[in-house]
């Protein structure tokens, strides 16, 4: 698999600290962050190629970030993680160019298929805009 760069935020530390864990063990250089403000902190200083992001956060939620994410990395693809109470939100981040939502809890073979998939779209709009 080739490698690329994922960002993981989500307010539950446990799932950030799993996740990023069986991402670097894939070979995919991760970090994971709790809040969306830090999340655009991070975006200001490093680059990533796809994006898992938390819907429901304390502070800044999962679309406000999503909005703000999309104007300083436009090409970052981004999934929405939801859940049963936050489809709708998962829905409104297709709209707001988000590259798909999973509900959670997401097996992990899943959601690597899908960052897989991500990645590969952002691929082939670099290609296409020649960067
Ligand atoms: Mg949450």
């Amino acid at each position: 698999m080739e490698s690329f760069r994922v960002l993981v935020v989500d307010d539950e530390e446990d799932f950030i600290d799993t996740m990023v864990r069986r991402l670097r063990s894939k070979g995919l250089p991760s970090e994971g962050v709790t809040r969306g403000q830090d999340a655009l902190k991070m975006l200001d200083d490093h680059d990533f190629d796809v994006c898992i992001l938390d819907v429901k956060m304390p502070g800044m939620d999962g679309i406000q970030t999503l909005r703000e994410m999309k104007k300083k990395k436009p090409l970052m693809e981004v999934i929405m993680l939801t859940g049963h109470g936050s489809v709708e939100s998962g829905i409104q981040g297709l709209q707001l160019g988000a590259y798909n939502y999973v509900m959670k809890p997401v097996p992990f073979d899943e959601l690597l298929q899908q960052l897989v998939n991500a990645y590969e779209r952002k691929r082939i709009e670099e290609d296409r805009i020649g960067k």
